[in-house]
């Protein structure tokens, strides 16, 4: 968390990062309108970091963010840029922002983009204010991040579909949820879901385990059973656990991989009002002259919290959720 001397902040520059989210198109409409209301002048540059290497922007006015607001995706594009690793184009990005007389950035994104919007300030001291904008929810210092819960909604809609033939059928189903490096999804659409199991990347698979808790249900009566499990380093992942569990117990199991159509559709009520609410406070701070901060919401209140507590680790997922889930699915 810094200070800067922001009496003379005119020029806003906003873009998006990393993975896209539904809601991040809220959070612009609202930064810009926020801003304008303010003002201030905001442009939007295009593909993250990409854009402000390549100098790729646009002022945006009020009705530049008309009717966004429903839509999933960014209208500003978003995506990786592997180059802003190294020193040399953080540099160059540092001189475009500058001469393109940009006063501070606003970078909608994760982690990953906030340790890039940290260095842009201790090496360049380019002001720039975070909102977290991720299906995720693996940003530490929120409680929650934009796109999360339209994600978890999409894809509980499919496992209920799911559901339905996994009962008619008399069928076990293992259902692949997004998640690299977090079970957030996978454990929230585990509870909501009644799922049997759920298998998350920030503990050990436990196999053995999970075909007691299968059999035990089945003996109880149980005609079918529903597994989650978070894609993990390796998409795909539901099929190797399929045939693990054929081959240890002889349970054929369906696979569904429910992929990217979880990052896509309108953004949930939820998070149009997280992203509004994020959006308006990313520049309110700016305007009170913090920076190096991302806003994250805490038990209902919005606060600007330190950029290094958010890079420096992972939010995890909330263990007594999965313990819930077995004792709610017996
Ligand atoms: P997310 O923001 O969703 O976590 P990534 O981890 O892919 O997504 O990061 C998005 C972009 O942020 C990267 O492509 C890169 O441009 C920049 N970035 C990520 N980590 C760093 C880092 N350690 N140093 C500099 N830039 C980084």
């Amino acid at each position: 968390m810094d200070t800067f001397d922001s009496t003379s902040l005119k020029k806003i520059g906003i873009f998006s990062s990393g993975g896209d989210a539904p809601g991040m198109n809220a959070a612009i409409r609202s930064a810009v309108r926020t801003g304008i209301f303010r003002g201030k002048e905001v442009y939007g540059f295009f593909q993250g970091y990409t854009g402000l290497l390549n100098n790729h922007y646009e002022r945006l006015e009020l009705r530049s963010v008309a009717n966004i607001l429903q839509r999933g995706g960014t209208i500003l594009k978003s995506g990786r840029c592997p180059e802003f690793l190294k020193p040399e184009a953080r540099k160059k990005a540092a001189d475009n922002i500058r001469a393109a007389g940009i006063d501070a950035l606003i970078c909608i994104g994760g982690d990953g983009s906030f340790q890039a919007a940290h260095l842009l300030w201790t090496e360049h001291k380019i002001p720039v204010v975070g909102i977290p904008g991720t299906i995720d929810n693996d940003v530490n210092g929120t409680d929650v991040t934009v796109g999360f819960d339209t994600a978890v909604n999409t894809a509980l809609d499919a496992i209920d579909r799911i559901r339905d033939t996994a009962a008619s059928h008399d069928r076990l189903f293992i259902i692949e949820v997004m998640g690299r490096d977090s079970g957030f999804i996978a454990a929230h659409v585990g509870l909501a879901g009644g799922a049997e199991e759920v298998f998350i990347p920030e503990t050990l698979t436990q196999l053995d385990q999970a075909i007691d808790h299968i059999r035990r249900g089945i003996q109880r009566g149980k005609t079918s059973s529903i597994l989650i499990a978070a894609e993990g380093q390796k998409p795909g992942r539901a099929y190797d656990l399929a045939e693990a569990i054929r081959k240890k117990a002889g349970f054929e199991a369906k696979v569904c991989i429910l992929g990217h159509v979880q990052r896509g559709g309108a953004p949930s009520a939820n998070d149009r009002i997280l992203a509004s609410r994020m959006g308006a406070a990313a520049i309110d701070v700016l305007i009170q002259g913090q920076c190096d901060v991302m806003i994250g919401v805490q038990s209902n209140k919005y606060v600007a919290v330190d950029m290094k507590l958010c890079t420096q680790k992972k939010a995890f997922t909330d263990m007594d959720m999965l313990h819930l889930t077995k004792v709610l699915a017996q």
